[in-house]
C-alpha cells in the first residue's frame, strides 16, 4: 500500500490544487498535512484569517473522506517523523519563492528514501524561472517585457478537487491555538477559507470585473476584487482566477495584468531572495531616523488626510486599497525619507495579505530601490487625493474627525477658516510637502 504526504503551505484549498491532486492520484493513502511552524510569524490578522482557512480546509477534506492533520514545529522534522511512522514513499509540496521556503524545499528534497515532488503553478500562475529574458539572465527586472512573455505563455486548465481521499490513522494536534498570538485582529477583518474565496471570486467574475479598468483607482468606490488574502493563503488558485476571469472585457484584461504583477514580484524574489531585506538596486541611501514622524505615519496622524485615511484603513480592516498603499508608501520613503524596511515591517504586521514577494518588492518599487523605471518620482499626496478621492468620501470614511468637512475640502483642513480649524481634533501636517520633496531629491543628487 502506497502512502504519500500532501504538505499544505500557501495552497490551502482542494480545488485546482495540483499538489493535492498528484498526491491523491499517486498513492492509496494520503496524509493531508499542515505544520504550524513557529519560525513563520503570524500576527493577529493573518492568524485569524489562517484559522478560518484551516477550519474550512479540514471541512472540505472531511467531505472527501479525509481530514486535515496538523502538527506543530519544524515542517521537515514533522514530515520525517511521519515518513518513519507510516512508511511514506512520496512527499508532495508546492513550490514557493521566499528564501525560507526555498531552504525548506531543499531540506525536504534531501530526506533520504522518499520521492519529493515539488509542484509549480500552485501559488503563482506562471512558474518563477520558467520565463526568462531573451538576452539572458535568470529573471526579468522590468515589468513590460515580462508581461509580454507572461501573456503568451501557455497556461494549464484548472483541476477539480480529488473525488475521494483515504487517510491512514494519524495523530493530529489541534490548530485552534493558531490565533493565540499577541493582540486582537482588526475589527473589520475579511473572512478566510476556500468557500468564502470562491464565493468572492464568483461575485467578482459575474459583474464588477468588467468595470475594473475604470474603477481600480477609485478609492471611495472600493472597486477592486479584494481577492489578495485568498491569493496569499492559496484559498484561491491564481490559475483558476485567471481562467474564470477570462480576457473578454477591458476590465478582465486589466485585472489579468495585476496578476502578472504578482507573478513578476514572485519571480524576482525567487531569483533574489535577499531582496526581502536588501535593496534590489542599492542607491547608497542615508535614510532619516525620524521616530516621531514614523509613529505619526503608523498611527494615521500625519496631518495629511489621504495618508492618514490609508493608514487607518489598514488598522481597521487589516487591508488597504492599492492606491492608498502607493500614496502612504511614497509619503514615508520619499516625503519623510524613512527606510522602506520600516514601512514594510509595519505592513507585514497588519496586512492580512502580507507576503514577502508582493510586500517587500512593492515597497522597493515605491521607494525607488526596486524595479520602478522612474525611481525618483515623488507622489504628491494632495494631487493624488484630488484625483483618486475627488469627493473626499474615502477620507471621511476612515478619519471621522474630519467628517464635518464637505467635498474635496476635506483634503486640506489647513485651509479652513481659523475658528473651524481650531475646533478640529486633527493634527497639523508633520512636514511641508515641498521641503520633503526637495530633501529627497537633494539626497538623490548628492
Ligand atoms: P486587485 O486590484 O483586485 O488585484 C487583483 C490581484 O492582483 C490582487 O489580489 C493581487 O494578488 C494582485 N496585485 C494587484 N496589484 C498588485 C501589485 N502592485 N503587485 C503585486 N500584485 C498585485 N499585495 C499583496 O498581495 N500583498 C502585499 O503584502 C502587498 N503589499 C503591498 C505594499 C505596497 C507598498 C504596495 C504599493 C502594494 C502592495 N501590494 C501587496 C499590492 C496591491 O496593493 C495589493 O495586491 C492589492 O491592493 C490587493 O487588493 P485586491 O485584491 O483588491 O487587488
Amino acid at each position: 500500500m502506497r502512502t504519500s504526504i500532501a504538505l499544505f503551505t500557501r495552497d490551502l484549498r482542494v480545488s485546482d490544487n495540483p499538489m493535492l491532486y498528484a498526491a491523491v492520484a499517486g498513492a492509496d493513502r494520503v496524509v493531508p498535512l499542515f505544520v504550524l511552524d513557529p519560525k513563520l510569524p503570524t500576527p493577529p490578522n493573518r492568524a485569524a484569517f489562517l484559522l478560518r482557512c484551516l477550519t474550512d480546509l479540514d471541512d472540505a477534506l472531511r467531505d472527501l473522506g479525509g481530514a486535515l492533520i496538523v502538527r506543530h514545529g519544524d515542517p521537515v522534522t514533522e514530515v520525517s517523523r511521519l515518513i518513519a511512522e507510516h512508511g511514506v514513499s512520496d512527499v508532495h509540496v508546492s513550490a514557493d519563492v521566499s528564501g525560507y521556503a526555498q531552504r525548506r524545499q531543499g531540506r525536504l528534497e534531501a530526506i533520504p528514501g522518499v520521492g519529493v515532488h515539488v509542484h509549480e503553478t500552485v501559488t503563482t500562475a506562471a512558474a518563477p524561472g520558467s520565463l526568462t529574458p531573451t538576452g539572458g539572465g535568470d529573471h526579468f527586472s522590468v515589468f513590460t517585457p515580462y508581461l509580454r512573455r507572461w501573456q503568451t505563455a501557455a497556461s494549464r486548465i484548472p483541476l477539480p478537487p480529488p473525488s475521494r481521499i483515504t487517510i491512514p490513522e494519524v495523530e493530529s494536534a489541534g490548530f485552534h491555538d493558531v490565533a493565540s498570538g499577541e493582540g486582537l485582529p482588526a475589527p473589520e477583518l475579511a473572512e478566510g477559507g476556500e468557500r468564502t474565496g470562491r464565493a468572492l471570486l464568483s461575485e467578482w467574475v459575474d459583474g464588477p470585473v468588467a468595470g475594473y479598468a475604470d474603477g481600480r483607482d477609485d478609492l471611495a468606490g472600493d472597486r477592486t476584487s479584494r481577492l489578495s488574502p485568498h491569493l496569499h493563503f492559496g484559498t484561491l488558485s491564481p490559475v483558476e482566477v485567471l481562467y474564470r476571469v477570462g480576457r473578454d472585457s477591458q476590465g478582465a484584461r486589466e485585472f489579468g495584468r495585476q496578476l502578472a504583477w504578482r507573478d513578476f514580484h514572485h519571480q524576482m524574489l525567487a531569483a533574489r531572495p535577499r531582496t526581502a531585506r536588501e535593496d534590489y538596486r542599492p542607491r547608497g541611501d542615508r535614510w532619516r531616523d525620524a521616530p516621531e514622524e514614523l509613529a505619526a505615519w503608523r498611527e494615521g496622524r500625519t496631518g495629511y488626510p489621504i495618508v492618514d485615511a490609508g493608514m487607518r484603513q489598514l488598522l481597521r480592516e487589516g487591508w488597504m486599497h492599492n492606491r492608498a498603499r502607493m500614496i502612504t508608501a511614497s509619503f514615508l520613503t520619499k516625503t519623510l525619507y524613512v527606510d522602506w524596511r520600516e514601512g514594510a515591517r509595519h505592513f507585514q504586521q497588519h496586512l492580512v495579505d502580507a507576503d514577502v514577494a508582493n510586500n517587500q518588492l512593492n515597497w522597493q518599487w515605491v521607494a525607488g530601490t526596486g524595479a520602478d523605471t522612474r525611481p525618483n518620482r515623488v507622489l504628491n499626496p494632495l494631487r493624488q487625493a484630488m484625483r483618486y478621492d475627488p469627493s473626499g468620501d474615502y477620507v471621511r470614511r476612515y478619519v471621522p474627525e474630519l467628517d464635518c468637512i464637505p467635498g474635496a475640502a476635506v483634503h486640506e483642513p489647513w485651509n479652513l477658516p481659523v475658528p473651524e480649524r481650531r475646533a478640529l481634533t486633527y493634527p497639523g501636517p508633520v512636514v511641508d510637502l515641498a521641503d520633503g520633496r526637495q530633501r529627497f531629491l537633494s539626497a538623490r543628487n548628492a
